[in-house]
């Protein structure tokens, strides 16, 4: 053999040509490849493309795993083109790659992803704030509402999943794992005003999962679909009380059909699912094995209180006669946040600058409003500072230096029984 034939491969491509029909073809071609390190499956159907058969298709676009356009079924696992290269797969020397599952293909390797991205749709894939404010409504990173829907944020709509998940192909009306993801991670928001109408959306869906972690397998963010949709399902299970009083209509009518545009949120649900029927269906959605694995999780979540977050609340600060007037005093508040799942307690401080008219008072928060650093009262610059980048802010709250872009914001407070209290999410 040539030293040459000692790079040689095999790819065989699936064809489908619109203007002929039919169920499409396995093309064959050869290709020598040298390195087998840094050739990926997109500059082996380029090299094709531009060698051997330019009316070959398929689609990409950023070349770096960054846009999700070149998924596509690569030796029978779904993956994305750019992502893989040869070296990842088994040394036979032949390579299979064939469209996405599920979607209808318009040439070749190219698939029509409308209906992938209606199903993100009809899990109301956009954000809607609880409520309109001026200022930006911040989560911190590391908290746990941020970090438990860390990863799932990372999805590129490559539709991978949805291409090895077999419930789709069972399930014309199931979201599907990608959709469930993006509504697992709103759902989790706890600024998200449409909470009840994307559980209503999304709920009749997820007991189509049979937990077989084909979505998470193949995903090239690595993000579990799987666990984002038992975690829809524990929310439901956690909320079940008003799930009863919630008006929960599953789709019933085909996932291509469009929404009714007049319909409003739960446009175009019909049905009403009862919750013992829910339970039944999420039951066997889990499969016995799964619902005893489960089984630890969903337990407590029929006795922890509701996952959304506390509303608006006053907490004390300091008793009136400690905070002296003409000076800036800085005090803890304590309270408890339910963050996601989790109750978490808060403790931070707050700058109680009161005016030489004692009743002429104003309560800064110490988050800066750059980064979310902690600002402190420095009486000898007779500054606000933020340590980390350099911020400063005169006694007002107005920026003096730095890069926050806007004047520390502001607590509403009252005074009750002699004591100070500010108002708190
Ligand atoms: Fe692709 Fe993963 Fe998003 Fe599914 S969840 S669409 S596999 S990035």
């Amino acid at each position: 053999m040539s030293k040459k034939g000692n790079h040689r491969w095999n790819i065989r491509v699936y064809r489908y040509d619109p203007t002929k029909g039919g169920e499409g073809h396995f093309d064959r071609f050869e290709i020598d490849i040298e390195n087998e390190n840094c050739t990926t499956i997109l500059d082996v159907l380029l090299r094709i493309q531009k060698e051997q058969d330019p009316s070959l298709s398929f689609r990409y676009a950023c070349r770096v795993n960054m846009c999700g356009s070149c998924g596509m079924v690569i030796n029978g696992k779904e993956a994305l083109a750019c992502k893989t290269n040869v070296s990842d797969l088994p040394r036979n020397r032949e390579i299979t790659i064939r469209p996405l599952n599920h979607l209808p293909i318009i040439k070749d390797l190219v698939v029509d992803l409308e209906p992938f991205f209606r199903k993100f749709e009809q899990a109301l894939s956009y954000f809607e704030p609880k409520e309109f404010s001026s200022e930006p409504a911040i989560i911190r990173p590391d908290s746990r509402e941020r970090q438990a829907i860390s990863l799932s944020t990372e999805c590129i709509a490559c539709g991978c999943c949805v291409s090895s998940c077999t419930m789709v192909n069972y399930h014309e009306d199931y979201a599907g794992p990608a959709a469930l993801n993006r509504a697992f991670t709103l759902l989790m928001d706890s600024r998200d005003g449409l909470y009840r109408q994307r559980m209503s959306r999304v709920l009749a869906s997820c007991y189509h999962c049979r937990t077989e972690f084909n979505c998470t397998e193949v995903c090239p963010k690595k993000i579990s679909s799987t666990r984002a949709i038992k975690y829809i399902q524990r929310l439901a299970l956690k909320e079940m009380r008003q799930i009863k009083d919630m008006d929960f209509k599953p789709r019933r009518e085909a996932v291509a059909s469009e929404p009714p545009k007049d319909a409003g949120c739960d446009g175009g649900l019909t049905g009403d699912i009862a919750r013992r029927t829910f339970l039944k269906r999420i039951t066997l959605g889990l499969g016995a094995a799964s619902v005893l694995f489960m089984g630890g999780i969903l337990a407590p979540a029929f006795v922890g209180t509701s996952m959304r977050q506390t509303p608006k609340r006053w907490v004390p600060v300091e008793k009136m006669e400690n905070l002296p007037p003409n000076q800036v005093t800085t005090s803890h508040i304590r309270y408890d946040v339910q963050d996601g799942f989790y109750k978490q307690q808060i403790t931070k401080p707050v700058m109680v600058w009161r005016k030489p008219d004692v009743n002429d008072i104003v309560v800064y928060d110490t988050t800066c409003t750059h980064l979310g650093c902690t600002v402190h009262w420095d009486q000898g610059k007779h500054l606000f500072l933020c340590a980390c980048h350099g911020g400063t802010f005169d006694i007002s709250g107005d920026v003096k230096t730095g890069p926050p872009p806007r004047p520390l914001d502001r607590h509403r407070f009252k005074v009750e029984d002699g004591y100070m209290l500010v108002e708190v999410v």
